[in-house]
């Protein structure tokens, strides 16, 4: 089993929650990261023009190139009062760190960067290619999407939380705009004008009826409405003219963008009939930010499904080099959706996760990861970077 300083691990996911990072912040912590690999043992480091932190890793020879992927920005804390201290300084308790990003995604950054450079390069199976992408908690996968364009990977390895087992798939996620179209008139006279906020209540519960589909190792593609804004807002004795509500739709294998707007169709045709004067009209909005380096981000809501089978070469291989490596372990498939869904779900790349803590810890208050997950995955990554190449794919 490789050896890992639990310490220095503890250390270095340490240094990098203490730079906040909100997604389009990501610059300090990039250079935090860039600075840290220059003392490890890679070839190369990079930030790239979206700010993604690339590092390259040569094997003496082995075949191909393995990629791994972590995110690099965080969500907000939110109300600091709420944990039990400041969220971007570490605690340690019980063989637990505490802080944002702890287990969403900086420990397994660390992790990433001690175990990969820790094997030797005689016994590297592959190239290695360490991803620290940025803006996945405002679009998954299209930050990842610019490391491959520069990067081409046989395989990729989603480090995000998977408590050390081997994910193979996971639900994608896409957003849908909805918007109903009216006439404004005084409010004390509505039958002069067409209140867009009635007719978006009959669209709301009509598509909120909806069978969602079912895939046997995902789950259902549910559908939940998460926001209602009309406009004028507020509306002062006025009839709104125009509403709009978001839909979050996770998504199944297979399914894409046409498929999606396409399957609301007969409810909405429905809610036509009803209603001969509903303007209704719906699209998947995107996801516009400014990146830290000054390049826009702009695609998409819309991050697809995917999954690979439990006797896919990539996955076989992969449980293999975990048992190799002293860290054997099942499949699973995330609940939430990573940067999987640009390399699986948009290029079909064989990919996998792979990730210490709980996916349960992302996004919560008190946010923890256990240092023995830390360690374990770093020790997973070194058996992975030994034993997964371009051969097996
Ligand atoms: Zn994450």
């Amino acid at each position: 089993m490789t050896a890992i300083d639990d310490r220095r691990l503890v250390a270095l996911t340490t240094e990098l929650v203490s730079h906040p990072s909100l997604p389009g912040a990501e610059g300090n912590v990039a250079e935090a990261i860039k600075q840290a690999i220059t003392q490890l043992d890679f070839d190369e480091v990079s930030i790239d023009e979206l700010g993604n932190v690339v590092a390259i890793r040569r094997a003496e020879s082995g075949s191909g190139t393995l990629l791994f992927d972590g995110h690099i920005d965080t969500v907000s804390p939110g109300n600091h009062d709420l944990w039990s201290g400041d969220p971007h300084t570490v605690i340690e308790r019980d063989g637990k760190l505490i802080g944002r990003g702890v287990a969403d995604m900086k420990g397994a950054i660390a992790a990433m960067m001690l175990g990969l450079s820790s094997v030797p390069r005689s016994e590297l199976s592959a190239d290695i290619v360490l991803s620290c992408s940025v803006c996945e908690e405002a679009v998954e996968g299209v930050a990842l999407g610019t490391v491959l364009d520069h990067n081409p990977a046989d395989i990729v390895i989603i480090a995000e939380s998977t408590e050390c087992e081997l994910a193979i798939g996971q639900r994608g996620r896409g957003e849908l705009l909805v918007e109903t179209f009216g006439s404004a008139a005084h409010s004390s006279t509505p039958h002069l004008g067409v209140n867009s906020v009635k007719h978006m209540a009959k669209v709301i519960s009509r598509l909120s009826e909806m069978e969602p589909p079912h895939h046997p190792r995902l789950g259902y593609g549910v559908m939940e409405v998460t926001d209602v804004k009309s406009n004028p807002y507020p509306g002062l004795s006025v009839i709104p003219e125009h509403c709009a509500a978001t839909f979050d739709r996770r998504l199944l294998v297979g399914e894409m963008e046409d498929d999606i707007l396409a399957s609301l169709q007969p409810a909405l045709d429905e809610v036509r009939a009803e209603i001969p004067e509903l303007q209704v009209q719906v699209s998947i909005p995107r996801t516009d930010v400014t990146t830290f380096p000054g390049t826009p981000l702009i695609a998409p809501k819309f991050s697809p499904a995917w999954l690979f089978e439990e006797d896919h070469p990539a996955v076989r291989a992969a449980l293999d080099a975990l048992e190799k490596g002293n860290v054997g372990t099942t499949t699973r498939t995330y609940s939430f959706c990573t940067n999987g869904s640009e390399s699986a779900g948009r290029r079909n790349i064989p990919t996998l996760g792979y990730g210490p803590g709980s996916e349960e810890q992302a996004h919560r208050v008190d946010e923890y990861v256990e240092i023995e997950q830390l360690v374990r995955a770093a020790q997973g990554y070194a058996a992975l970077a030994r034993g997964l190449g371009a051969g097996i794919v």
